[in-house]
């Protein structure tokens, strides 16, 4: 059984249907990239699986437990977090309180306040800054740090490297296999091919929201995967 088993689902807005009969697993510690051009619906897939967006049809389920229904609160209880695009901060609040506010009672793990400090080394001598004190690069890791706190088996990663510069991505980017290492699995949706293959273990191309191409990342033929994420095979 999948730890994340997502099979025909079609979401929208309104009458507008931004996804259409995408099916997709991911195995506990596994890795899949979301890729694809802009509109192919990658952030509406991450809003469906959390719940955040109600599925027009199929089904999104978590460790063997349909998810249809539950609320965002519950699925961080079953272990699923969120790193939003935009990161979300809470601007007024310093660094630590933004990180403790991922915490629940209920999900302990390895993750901590001083883990996702060894993670982000960087943030120590901000810890006491508030959110909107920080660089982007710094904001992210905070935002990836927040929803560590939660000990997720599963977590989602809506277009990380947005707006940053290469060296910082690269930076974030390092802290990935550290955070598998856990036995997390991760989605994440990148604009960057390159990136998107070197991370993942499984990558999905979105088109006008369907899954056009996916494979092996390690084995996928580059060509199609370009040709598929333009369109140009269809
Ligand atoms: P990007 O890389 O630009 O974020 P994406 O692949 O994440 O793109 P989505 O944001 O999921 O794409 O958008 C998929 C489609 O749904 C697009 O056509 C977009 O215009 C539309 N869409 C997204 N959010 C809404 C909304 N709140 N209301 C109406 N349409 C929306």
């Amino acid at each position: 059984m999948a730890l994340l088993e997502v099979e025909n689902l079609s979401a929208g807005y309104g009458l507008f249907q931004a996804l259409r009969g995408i099916s997709l697993r991911a195995e506990e510690g596994e890795t899949l990239a979301i890729v694809g051009a802009n509109g192919a619906g990658k952030t509406t897939l991450l809003r469906a699986i959390c719940g955040a967006l109600p599925a027009q049809e199929g089904h999104v389920a978590f460790d063997g437990i349909s998810i249809d229904t539950k609320s965002a609160d519950q699925l961080t209880r079953l272990g699923i977090s969120m790193v939003p695009e935009g990161r979300r901060l809470f601007p007024s609040l310093t660094v630590e309180d933004n990180l403790i506010i991922g915490s629940y009672p209920n999900r302990k793990g390895f993750w901590t306040l001083d883990k996702v400090y060894e993670l982000f080394p960087e943030l120590v001598k901000r810890r006491a800054n508030r959110g909107l004190d920080l660089s982007g690069g710094e904001q992210q890791m905070v935002a990836i740090g927040r929803a560590l706190m939660a000990n997720p088996r599963l977590l989602l990663m809506d277009e990380i490297s947005l707006g940053l510069a290469p060296i910082v991505v690269n930076q974030i980017y390092k802290s990935l296999p550290d955070i598998s290492a856990q036995g997390t699995s991760i989605v994440i949706v990148e604009q960057d091919l390159n990136r998107a293959l070197s991370v993942s273990d499984h990558v999905y191309c979105l088109l006008e929201g369907h899954v056009e191409l996916s494979g092996l990342s390690a084995q996928i033929d580059r060509q199609a995967l370009i040709d598929a994420y333009f369109g140009a095979a269809s």
